[in-house]
């Protein structure tokens, strides 16, 4: 986090240096009213801008330390939740000291997920400790570190359970929901359904009880689909033919952060956490 302020302070005063020589014409620009004539104040105050520090793979940190995920000890979920804790009390701290606002939040990440997994592989020092607890395929990178980076490895996002944890949709609730008012926000809460058509009644009744008995404030209701490149027809599930006209030119669509995307443009460390991912049919 320290770093992170060092990288921060080396961002303002570009921008400083950027408003100064008057290159950042639209976020600083005045509009006249139109009625006085008068220009008014500058139209993005970037004095309030909030400097945000996320984090990738809690759930990977209290398993190196306590040798269990957030799912299977009660002692390593509650180092977890002191990890963050301390984190969200030393970005204020670090607020006051610096004069900027800080922010512990949930980014999106997806990328550096992937990024920060292979970066500890690939390093002499951190491979064997790495090795340990991150996701995916690890004989695929073994087979295929020599001659790519986009490997199908990764650590879990933000403060989740890992994709595959086997645990009912409502233990995972009740395990992540905590975590919601410990960070500054852009936290998720993923549900990712199965194959069967959800029922519209079964939806709002979770959707209720999150909203009753956790403190989740965002979820998402994601289902996979296949869109057929040649009839366009879409269909629920990750089909390899369309169900309509047999074709095998097809794409994939799901949800990886906040968005429903193409899974084609996804990396591999992407693509392998659609395949971890455990789905629920039941929701309860
Ligand atoms: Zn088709």
């Amino acid at each position: 986090m320290d770093t992170s302020v060092e990288i921060f302070k080396v961002k303002r005063e570009w921008m400083n240096q950027i408003i100064k020589n008057h290159r950042m014409p639209f976020a600083t620009q005045q509009p006249r009213d139109p009625i006085t004539d008068e220009k008014g104040s500058v139209a993005v105050g970037l004095e309030g801008l909030v400097y945000t520090i996320g984090v990738v793979g809690v759930n990977e940190m209290v398993q190196f330390h306590t040798g269990k995920q957030m799912h299977e000890s009660r002692e390593a979920w509650k180092l977890a939740v002191r990890a963050m804790t301390e984190m969200e009390i030393y970005a204020k701290k670090l607020s006051q000291q610096h004069g900027m606002t800080i922010a512990l939040a949930r980014t999106p990440a997806e990328t550096t997920a992937q990024r920060f997994a292979v970066s500890d592989l690939i390093h002499e020092e951190f491979r064997d400790y790495a090795e340990k607890v991150v996701k995916g395929d690890l004989d695929a990178v073994k087979r295929n570190v020599q001659k790519t980076r986009d490997l199908p490895v990764y650590y879990t996002n933000g403060t989740h359970l890992p994709p595959g944890a086997d645990v009912t949709i409502f233990e995972r609730a009740k395990l992540e929901h905590v975590f919601f008012p410990i960070v500054d926000g852009g936290n998720i809460f993923h549900i990712f359904m199965g194959e069967a058509t959800p029922d519209p009644q079964g939806l709002m009744d979770f959707g209720m009880r999150l909203a009753r008995e956790t403190q989740i404030g965002y979820f998402t209701f994601s289902r996979d689909m296949t869109v057929c490149l040649g009839c366009s027809q879409v269909s629920g599930g990750l089909e390899d033919k369309c169900p309509k006209c047999g074709s095998e030119d097809v794409d994939h669509i799901s949800r990886i952060t906040g968005y429903l995307q193409a899974v084609s443009g996804w990396n591999s460390a992407k693509r392998q956490e659609l395949k971890d991912r455990k789905r629920y049919n039941e929701l309860a």
